[in-house]
């Protein structure tokens, strides 16, 4: 079954509000097996409010409109459609009850301008909406359905998920859909896609009429998360296709693989470290403490996280970490000498079997020819072994601040699997 969605609002279009339910709606109709094939946005405007409905008609069997219900002049959504149905309005007396009775317990006063609420397209099943004034429409056209939902999101939401998706649900047989999410830590994109070009050949070979399947790459800053999806009838078939196919791509890209699903880095290394009853602590200098959040934000960390030392200046990495003072000045804070003092006095002063460190420039000054910005020592060691690893990278400060913390989560776990 495919859904399409009708984002209507001058606020959406003029970038005021963020279309959070747009997000929302596709989410939960994906859970629920409805594909949501086409999202359109348009103003609170007759004309491009019917152009959109048309459009998405062409193709979905099921049109969900969202926002512009609103009793004021601006919001236009139910006159609209009400005429692109040819259906005319008419006074519906259980709304008017619901209403009045509503605001009565409420203690409040039921203005002229909301209980015009109770005024409904005739062609139209109407739906209260237990959590605001503006009633849900249903409108059907053939074997399509066009629903009407208000925009906020408060509201949208409740309606969506307790009573328009079950009745979606009743009316509609609804498509098996898996994703599988693989996430990937060290490797560009396009490197990747690489690796797993034969895979998406076979992927694309077995795409048919009645089930479609896709592996996306959603990169983020240093990661990449490889999504399989299958859509379709035959849900064992899917199933088969998609485990085999995550099976292909753990043995291509096996190194780069951190986790699943939802799982965060900093997560799946407080898990092996667990695992080894293994403490950590961090003596970071250009990423500031920002590695120490990341860490701690990990519900448990205090299992194994130990905590962190801030060396920003030369003298707090002379005192706290035992870096000498001819190292900085012979070689620079950013070098490879001191990052490995730096290692060596964590591990002597932090009492803990693990080290990550960082010294770099995360720009936008600092930076000279030898060292342009972006320039970062990572530090990983235990009592046995320290790696040591420059990186440059090309990004703005916070950006380049998330690639080291990134780069060296990631320098740690791998030290962790060897
Ligand atoms: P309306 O449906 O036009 O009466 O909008 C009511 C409220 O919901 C306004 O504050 C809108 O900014 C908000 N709203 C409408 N559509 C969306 C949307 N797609 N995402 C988030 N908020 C929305
Ligand atoms: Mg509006």
């Amino acid at each position: 079954m495919k859904v399409g969605l009708l984002i209507i609002g001058d606020e959406i279009l003029s970038g005021e509000t963020l279309d959070t339910n747009s997000q929302f709606a596709a989410k939960l109709l994906n859970e629920n097996g409805f594909n949501l094939v086409s999202r359109i946005t348009v103003g609170d405007r007759e004309n491009e409010i019917i152009k959109g409905l048309e459009s998405l008609l062409n193709d979905a069997d099921i049109v969900i409109t969202c926002g512009g219900m609103g009793p004021t002049k601006d919001d236009i959504t139910k006159n609209t459609i009400a005429a692109y149905f040819g259906s005319d309005m008419i006074w519906n007396k259980e709304v008017e009850n619901e209403l009045k009775s509503r605001y009565e317990k409420a203690g409040r006063v039921l203005n002229e301008l909301t209980i015009q609420q109770s005024l409904v397209p005739e062609k139209a099943e109407i739906i209260m909406n237990p959590v605001g004034t503006a009633p849900v429409f249903w409108f059907n056209k053939d074997k399509k359905v066009v629903i009407t939902l208000p925009g906020v999101p408060l509201e949208m939401r409740y309606i969506l998920q307790n009573i328009i998706m079950d009745k979606i649900k009743s009316r509609f047989v609804a498509d098996f859909i898996l994703h599988e999410t693989i996430r990937t830590v060290g490797i560009a994109e396009s490197a990747i896609a690489g690796k797993l070009k034969e895979l998406e050949e076979e992927i694309e070979k077995n795409c048919s009429s009645d089930n479609y399947f896709k592996l996306a790459y959603l990169p983020e800053l240093a990661m990449v998360k490889l999504r399989l999806t299958g859509i379709g009838k035959n849900e064992d078939l899917i199933k088969t296709n998609i485990a085999k196919w995550k099976i292909k791509i753990e043995e291509q890209v096996s190194e780069f693989i951190y986790g699943y699903g939802d799982d965060e880095l900093a997560a799946t290394i407080g898990e092996t470290l667990k695992n080894k009853r293994a403490t950590l602590s961090t003596a970071e200098s250009c990423t500031g403490g920002y590695i120490a959040h990341l860490i701690s934000s990990i519900p448990g960390s205090s299992e194994y996280y130990q905590g962190s030392v801030i060396t920003y200046a030369y003298e707090f990495k002379e005192e706290l970490l035992d870096v000498k003072k001819e190292t900085l000045t012979r070689y620079g804070a950013v070098s490879e000498e001191t990052c490995r003092e730096m290692i060596a006095g964590a591990l002597k002063n932090l009492n803990t079997d693990y080290v990550i460190t960082t010294t770099g420039i995360a720009g936008p000054g600092g930076g000279t020819p030898e060292k342009p910005v972006g320039t970062v020592w990572i530090g990983v060691g235990n009592k046995d072994r320290i790696i040591t690893k420059k990186y440059t990278f090309n990004r703005n400060r916070t950006e380049n601040i998330h690639l080291f913390a990134i780069t060296a989560l990631d320098m740690l776990r791998r030290m962790l699997k060897d």
